[in-house]
C-alpha cells in the first residue's frame, strides 16, 4: 500500500501515525496517509518562517516563472490529476478534468498577478503641512500563510490559495481536507520540480482539530485562508486574534426565474447548477423561485432533465453524479428530505439512495423553515417553489443566513437592475445560475458565507500589507 508522508522543508517527512484513506464510492483503500501531530505542524511552520525572507526577496519575474512552470507541469500531468481527484473525492472523471483545466487557469492568472503588484503615489501637499514630500505605497508580502481547504475542489480551491500566496511572495503551510490529500501531495511534487525553494511550500495532512488548531495558535502564521463550512470558519475567526483571515464559507444559493423567459435554454444550466458534483459545490443551486406564469412548465422540464442524469462510478466517462463524500452525508440528506416531506413538500424526483449515491432529488412546495431550504444542503437536492412576483422571490432569497451568489433570469432590464441592487449576496448573476464562476472574478460572500474575496487579484490584496513611504524632499 502506498504510504503518503508529510511534505516539509522540501522533503518527505515520516509521521508517527498513518491513517487509511478510502474511496467514497467503492470503499477501496487508496493510501495510508500521514496523520500529523502538533510537533509536525511546528516543524512545517518553522520551515515556512525560514523561507519567508527567501520568498519576500524573490523578484516578481521569478515568482511568475515558478507559477508558469507549474502550469506546464499540470498540463503535462492533467490526466493523473483528474484521476486523483476522481479517486479521493468521487468526482466523476469528466468533471474532475474540468477542475484540472480550471486549476491550470487559476495558476496562469496567479503568474500574471505576480507581475503587477504595485502601490500608488499620494499627493501629500493636498493637506496643509504635507508640502515637500513625495509619498508612495508598496504592497509587501504578509509572511507565513496557512491554507486550510475543503474536499470538494481539492485542486482548484487549493490553487486559489497557493497561487496568490506565491504571487505575493509568501511561504505556505497547506492543510488539505482529510478526505482529499492526494492531489495536494501531488502538487508538492510538481511545485518542487517547478523550483519552489525548500520550506516555501509545505503540506501537513491530518485532522482539522489538531493541524488546523495548531496553525491558528501559531504566532508565526500571519494569515489563515480558509475554505469550508461556516461552523469551522466562524470558530477560526473567533480564535485568530490579529491574524488576517479570509473565509470562503457555505451557502444555500438561489435562482429567481421571471415570467417570459425561454425555459429551454435555462433548464440545462439550472439542472447542472443543482447536481454537478452531486450538489457538493459551495454555490450549488439549492433553491429555485419560479414565477407562477411559468412554474408548471419549468417543473415538468426540470424534472425530466434531472431524471435523465446518470449516477455511477466516478471513473466512468458518462457518469453525471457519483457518491456523496461520506455515508453520513447520505443519511443526513435522506433525513432532511423526510423532514421536508413531513412539512408538506412533494418529492418530484429522486429521494432514494443507491449505495453512497443519492439520486438527483427535486422537492416542490418546501416550507422555508425546512432544513433543505434554510441550511446548506451540500447534496443533490434542489427545491422549486412558486412565486407571484420577482419582489417575492428577492425576499425569499434574502431570507437566509448566507449570501454567496444569487441568479435571476428575466427579460426586463429594470427588474434585473432592481435584483442586482437588492439581492444580499457577494455576486449577482443576471441571466445565469448562481453557480457561475470563472477564476479571476472577485468571489466571496456576505453574512455567514464569509469574509474577504478570492479571485487572484483580490486574493493577492488580502495576502499583502500596504506600506507607506514618505520622502521629505527639503529639510
Ligand atoms: P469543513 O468540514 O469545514 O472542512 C474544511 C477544512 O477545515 C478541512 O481541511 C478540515 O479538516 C478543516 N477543519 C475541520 N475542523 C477544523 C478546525 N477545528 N480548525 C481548523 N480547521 C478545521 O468543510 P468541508 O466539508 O471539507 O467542505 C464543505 C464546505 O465548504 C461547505 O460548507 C461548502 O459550502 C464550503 N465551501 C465553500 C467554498 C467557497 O468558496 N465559499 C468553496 C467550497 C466549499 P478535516 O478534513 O480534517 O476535517
Amino acid at each position: 500500500m502506498v504510504k503518503k508522508h508529510l511534505f516539509i522543508n522540501g522533503t518527505w517527512v515520516e509521521a508517527r501515525e498513518y491513517r487509511p484513506l478510502y474511496s467514497p464510492f467503492s470503499g477501496e483503500l487508496l493510501a495510508e496517509v500521514a496523520f500529523a501531530d502538533e510537533a509536525d505542524v511546528d516543524k512545517a511552520v518553522a520551515a515556512a518562517e525560514q523561507a519567508r525572507p527567501v520568498m519576500a526577496q524573490m523578484p516578481a519575474h521569478q515568482r511568475a516563472s515558478i507559477l508558469e512552470k507549474l502550469v506546464l507541469l499540470l498540463e503535462q500531468n492533467a490526466e493523473e490529476c483528474a484521476r486523483l481527484i476522481a479517486l479521493e473525492a468521487a468526482k466523476p472523471i469528466a468533471t474532475a478534468r474540468g477542475e484540472v483545466s480550471r486549476t491550470v487557469m487559476t495558476y496562469k492568472f496567479a503568474a500574471e498577478e505576480a507581475k503587477r503588484i504595485h502601490g500608488e503615489t499620494i499627493p501629500m501637499d493636498a493637506a496643509a503641512g504635507g508640502e515637500n514630500r513625495v509619498a508612495y505605497t508598496v504592497r509587501r508580502p504578509l509572511g507565513v500563510v496557512a491554507a486550510i481547504t475543503p474536499f470538494n475542489f481539492p485542486m482548484n480551491l487549493v490553487a486559489h490559495k497557493v497561487g496568490p500566496a506565491i504571487a505575493a511572495g509568501n511561504p505556505i503551510v497547506l492543510k488539505p481536507a482529510t478526505q482529499t490529500p492526494l492531489s495536494s501531495l501531488f502538487l508538492a511534487e510538481l511545485l518542487q520540480q517547478a523550483g519552489m525553494p525548500p520550506g516555501a511550500f509545505n503540506v501537513v495532512t491530518g485532522s482539522g482539530g489538531i493541524v488546523g488548531e495548531r496553525l491558528i495558535q501559531d504566532e508565526r502564521v500571519k494569515m489563515i485562508t480558509f475554505t469550508g463550512s461556516p461552523a469551522v470558519g466562524i470558530a477560526i475567526r473567533n480564535k485568530a486574534g490579529l491574524k488576517r483571515v479570509t473565509l470562503e464559507l457555505g451557502s444555500n444559493s438561489a435562482l429567481i426565474v421571471d415570467q417570459g423567459v425561454d425555459l429551454d435554454t435555462i433548464i440545462p444550466r439550472a439542472v447542472s447548477g443543482a447536481f454537478a458534483f452531486a450538489g457538493q459545490v459551495c454555490i450549488s443551486l439549492q433553491r429555485v423561485y419560479v414565477h407562477e406564469q411559468v412554474y408548471d412548465q419549468f417543473v415538468e422540464k426540470f424534472v425530466e432533465k434531472a431524471k435523465s442524469l446518470k449516477v455511477g462510478s466516478p471513473l466512468e466517462e458518462d457518469s453525471d453524479l457519483s457518491a456523496l463524500i461520506s455515508p453520513k452525508d447520505v443519511e443526513r440528506s435522506l433525513a432532511w428530505i423526510e423532514e421536508a416531506k413531513q412539512q408538506g413538500a412533494v418529492v418530484a424526483a429522486g429521494g432514494i439512495r443507491d449505495g453512497n449515491c443519492l439520486y438527483p432529488t427535486v422537492l416542490l412546495d418546501v416550507d422555508p423553515g425546512a432544513k433543505v431550504s434554510c441550511q446548506e444542503v451540500f447534496a443533490p437536492i434542489v427545491l422549486i417553489n412558486k412565486i407571484s412576483s420577482v419582489a417575492e422571490g428577492i425576499a425569499h432569497v434574502n431570507d437566509s443566513r448566507y449570501g454567496l451568489q444569487a441568479g435571476i433570469y428575466t427579460n426586463d432590464v429594470h427588474t434585473a437592475l432592481k435584483a442586482a441592487e437588492q439581492l444580499e449576496v457577494g455576486g449577482v448573476m443576471i441571466n445565469d445560475i448562481p453557480t457561475f464562476r470563472v477564476d479571476h472574478m472577485p468571489y466571496g460572500g456576505v453574512k455567514e458565507s464569509g469574509v474577504g474575496r478570492e479571485g487572484l487579484k483580490y486574493a493577492v490584496e488580502e495576502m499583502t500589507e500596504l506600506k507607506l513611504v514618505v520622502f521629505h524632499t527639503h529639510s
